[in-house]
């Protein structure tokens, strides 16, 4: 059984933040930021992609509501709301969840950059197209 699942069934402890018969929000452990908080189904599924609609859904805004509730409690400035999926995105726990970052400021514990790359846009388009 995966480690989430098994907080999920109780055999491990966790700081509950919300809890429906279909969701489970808990603090993460490592706390990037103040309020680092993630979302994920009770039913077992791997990742985003491989999850069926509804339970991408019900997670993702629960994720919503619950960001809200955090900005504006811990007095957060800004959050980012994101889901890992697979090994090469930094996915390390195979069951599905969302973290929620609330963002104080620039010298938070996490940084989200976009550097850039060379590509022909159209060539890029085409492929995805496909
Ligand atoms: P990811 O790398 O996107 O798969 O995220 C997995 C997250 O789960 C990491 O941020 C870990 O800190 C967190 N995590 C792992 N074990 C626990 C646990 N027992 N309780 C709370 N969070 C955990
Ligand atoms: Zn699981």
């Amino acid at each position: 059984m995966c480690i989430f699942c098994k907080i999920i069934n109780h055999e491990i402890p966790s700081s509950v933040i919300y809890e429906d018969d279909d969701v489970l929000a808990i603090l993460d452990i490592s706390q990037v930021t103040r309020g680092h908080t993630l979302v994920m189904p009770k039913k077992h599924v791997r990742n985003v992609l491989e999850a069926d609609e509804e339970t991408v859904q019900k997670c993702i805004l629960t994720a919503r509501k619950l960001a809200a509730q955090i900005v504006t409690n811990l007095h957060a400035s800004g959050v980012n709301i994101l889901t890992n999926c697979g090994e090469s995105a930094g996915q390390s726990v195979d069951h599905l969840h969302f973290h929620i970052i609330p963002r104080y400021d620039s010298s938070d514990a996490i940084q989200i950059t976009f550097g850039e790359t060379e590509q022909d846009l159209e060539s890029v388009r085409r492929d995805i197209l496909g």
